[in-house]
């Protein structure tokens, strides 16, 4: 069975003299026989001590998953030079492309097209004992501090400043609500599908 483990949660926040300050979350999938990272993101010290603490050391990393090209969600990919890199239907090894389906290929984990916060973003279906997790990348974020994830009406309503078209991006956060809980977001706190929770 499929387990899901946060390792490094995503962080946004205004840094000094006007910049930003961003590194996604890194998620890690088990299977049977693989070793998943997804979006490695940006800051190597805190992905190395989250596998150090799991006692995982970089090279047992079997592959990559990219949910999009945004910079705090790759840059790590620099400490896996070897590594096939999997992004929407795409496997990258080196300078070549090679074309794959619905999952990542040799496991049960879907991919899902999330387009809207950018055109290419997808995220990820994984079944586990708990049931089905969604590492939903940048379909929901927050900077440090303004995570609102009870209610449907919070996740829908939150303004992606980033979003490249925000109807998709709509779309895609329902059918995130849809299919899974809990859901991993880009930066913040993984929460429970408030559409799941039965109302008293
Ligand atoms: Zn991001």
């Amino acid at each position: 069975m499929n387990k899901v483990t946060v390792l490094v949660e995503g962080y946004a926040r205004p840094g000094p003299n006007d910049s930003f300050l961003a590194s996604s979350t890194t998620s890690l999938i088990e299977t049977s026989d693989k070793k998943i990272l997804v979006d490695p993101g940006a800051n190597k010290e805190l992905l190395l001590a989250g596998l150090a603490k799991l006692n995982i050391k970089p090279e047992e990393i079997s592959l990559i998953y990219i949910s999009h090209y945004h910079p705090d969600h790759f840059l790590n990919i620099n400490l896996f030079p070897n590594l096939d890199i999997y992004e929407g239907t795409i496997k990258w090894r080196k300078d070549k492309e090679y074309f794959h389906s619905d999952f990542i290929p040799g496991t049960d984990i879907a991919i899902l097209p999330t387009p809207g916060h950018t055109s290419d973003h997808s995220s990820l279906l994984v079944s586990t004992k708990e049931g089905v997790i969604c590492i939903a990348g940048d379909v929901f974020w927050w900077e440090d501090g303004q995570q609102k994830s009870e209610t449907k009406e919070d996740l829908l309503s939150f303004k992606d400043p980033y979003a490249t078209d925000e109807k998709a991006l709509m779309k895609s956060r329902d059918l995130v609500l849809e299919k899974a809980d809990p859901i991993i977001p880009g930066h913040g706190k993984i929460f429970k599908n408030p559409t799941r929770l039965n109302s008293t």
